[in-house]
């Protein structure tokens, strides 16, 4: 339903629940958070509101950390529950993955995982986006690259937000049929599912067209196609008054 990214010099988790409550009116039934600090990855998820997980937070802080990514659910495969909560983790736990939408093939990427000796954790359609994405890395070595793979073989409408402990510096996002913008500020970049989420850092954003990825550092941006071809960037200034 909601998501946010963040790569910059301020606290991660900060701008990031901050963002998701700025998104809170669309409604939602889990939120969780994913940050990278000291290459580890490390993540917090609860069913409920985002008071929830500031109550979980609370007793198990996580690190501030430079990169960060949230989400706010709106379950659409699996009950709301704590396990079914986004972020979603590969099994090394290196991984972790936000979604907005539907993946649609998800039965079968599920069956070929499982064949592979994948164990999922969750009733989720997402999650075969973070053992798939865990597997790409392995064999291509670059994250941008990796979801473009991963991208290739989903049918569905999706939002993808995406960060890798091997890869510390770098927020990864895509989408086909589900909205995602970029925030590009000094030295700090953001990613959302809406402009609500970052309008109070930058107004200069990029909106990411159909099948498209974008590679998120705190210096800037590098888009590219589902296929890897280089994807012609749309900047706009964000004039709204979104304060109100
Ligand atoms: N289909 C995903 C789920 O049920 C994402 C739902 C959403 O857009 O929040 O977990």
């Amino acid at each position: 339903c909601g998501i946010v990214g963040y790569a910059g010099p301020q606290s991660a988790l900060d701008v990031v629940i901050a963002g998701l409550k700025r998104l809170e009116y669309r409604g939602y039934d889990s939120a969780g958070v994913a940050v990278l600090a000291g290459g580890d990855l490390l993540a917090a998820k609860r069913a409920g509101k985002l008071v929830n997980l500031d109550k979980a937070l609370a007793e198990a802080p996580l690190p501030a950390g430079p990169v960060g990514i949230g989400h706010t659910r709106w379950a659409t495969h699996g009950a709301p529950n704590d396990t079914n909560a986004h972020p979603h983790l590969d099994s090394a736990g290196r991984v972790a993955v936000v979604h907005n939408g539907i993946i649609e093939n998800f039965a079968a990427l599920r069956a070929e995982l499982a064949g592979r000796g994948h164990v999922l954790a969750s009733q989720t359609d997402t999650e075969v986006v973070s053992h798939l994405l865990a597997e790409a890395f392995e064999e291509c070595g670059g994250l941008a690259e990796a979801m473009r793979r991963v991208c290739r073989r989903l049918d569905g409408a999706f939002t993808l937000v995406a960060v890798h402990a091997d890869v510390p510096g770098v927020v990864v996002g895509a989408r086909r049929d589900s909205p995602l913008v970029v925030g590009v500020g000094e030295g700090e970049t953001f990613l959302a599912s809406d402009v609500a989420a970052f309008i109070a850092h930058t107004r200069d954003a990029i909106e990411l067209g159909q099948d498209q990825v974008v590679e998120a550092r705190r210096d800037g941006v590098t888009v590219t196609g589902f296929d890897g071809s280089p994807a012609e960037v749309r900047s706009y200034h964000v004039d709204w008054d979104a304060s109100a």
